[in-house]
């Protein structure tokens, strides 16, 4: 029997993707130019199912580019000319302040422990800040930031771009795309497709500032803004991107909407909490997030109390039950439980009932 994969990224596969992957093979799409008005259409019915699934407000563009980390580098060199704020918990967005530091940015971070989330309140953002960068899900420690959370920072602070990395929280999290400038994700971890595509979605106030910064300094080439822009207008990409990955998000979308965005959430939340009681009553398992608004739904981090969880990982293995090591430093200490939508209620059932008999 085939195991199932509690993975943050690669994760199990949506239940549908075998089917879409065969129909691909068989339409013979992935031979057509990516010039072509099949691709185009394509790339049209995969802005329109995403647009609808993040119910986003109808000047937003999507771009595709190679992955997330990309989007990092990318949004970063299109959108600020000298700083950048971060709000960092954990190693991802943590990332994001390293980008920043690369491209040689004045980049000023608010930083609290591996294992907890913010306080908005006590967020102080420097005025010369262009963009502020945070990580609605922090997939390396658990902490997820509650949207209310992310819409009170734009409520703060509302003329720098706030960009969401939401790679872990998609499509779970209901972001209101009014009071945010910009977020993204990769595919191979809530979309459960494999991986080698990163999802961009912008706003007109990012487009009016990667304008306004065009040939004042270098702003990312190819996969800038300026540039998947002018590309997108036609439904098309600066290079031949990965139609495979554009072809199968394009379908997972449409499921998921035919499923229902709402009835997802739901799911989730139910086998969240299916989880999180398990941990809290376990005498082999703790929650490793302390504060329950700040843990997430998405990805589940729990500690290991009384024996090494590489042991744990292995005897769920044999089962055919395949979950996430630790992040970093944490590897011996941690398990992480990806909840995404591709898990189903009675995978989770069986998960909950394997780590009850460990
Ligand atoms: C996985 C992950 C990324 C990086 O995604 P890639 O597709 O590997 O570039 C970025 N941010 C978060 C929160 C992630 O979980």
């Amino acid at each position: 029997m085939a195991s199932i994969y509690f993975t943050p990224g690669p994760a199990q596969l949506y239940p549908t993707v075998e089917k879409h992957l065969q129909k691909a093979l068989d339409s013979q799409a992935l031979s057509q130019s990516h010039r072509s008005q099949g691709f185009k259409d394509l790339y049209k019915r995969a802005d329109a199912a995403l647009k609808e699934l993040f119910n986003l407000p109808a000047s937003y563009a999507i771009y595709f580019t190679g992955s997330a980390t990309e989007i990092w580098e990318r949004s970063l060199q299109s959108l600020t000319a000298n700083s950048s704020f971060h709000l960092v918990n954990g190693s991802f967005s943590g990332k994001y302040l390293e980008h920043a530091q690369w491209l040689g940015r004045k980049a000023d971070a608010h930083q609290v422990p591996f294992g907890q989330g913010f306080d908005i309140a006590q967020v102080h953002i420097p005025g010369q800040a262009e963009l502020i960068g945070i990580a609605q899900n922090e997939t390396s420690s658990g902490v997820s930031t509650p949207v209310s959370d992310i819409h009170a920072l734009k409520a703060r602070y509302p003329e720098p771009l706030l960009s969401v990395d939401m790679v872990s929280g998609a499509p779970y999290a209901q972001l209101d795309f009014n009071l945010v400038d910009m977020a993204f994700f990769s595919v191979q971890k809530g979309f459960g497709l494999p991986a080698g595509l990163g999802v961009w979605l912008v706003n007109e106030k990012c487009l009016a500032k990667a304008t306004s910064l065009q040939g004042q300094q270098y702003t990312g080439g190819h996969y800038s803004i300026a540039s998947l822009h002018e590309f997108y207008q036609q439904f098309q990409t600066p290079c031949t991107p990965n139609v495979l990955a554009i072809y199968l998000l394009t379908h997972v979308v449409e499921d998921m909407l035919a499923k229902g965005i709402d009835v997802i959430r739901k799911e989730t939340d139910a086998k969240a909490d299916m989880v999180y009681s398990f941990l809290e009553e376990s005498e082999l398992f703790q929650p490793f997030v302390q504060e329950p608004a700040h843990r997430s739904p998405t990805v589940l981090v729990a500690e290991v109390k009384s024996r090494p969880a590489s042991e744990v990982i292995s005897k769920l293995k044999e089962q055919g039950l395949v979950l996430g090591s630790g992040y970093g430093k944490f590897k011996d200490q941690h398990v992480r439980i990806a909840n995404f939508p591709a898990v189903s209620e009675t995978d989770m059932d069986r998960l909950v009932k394997a780590m009850r008999l460990l």
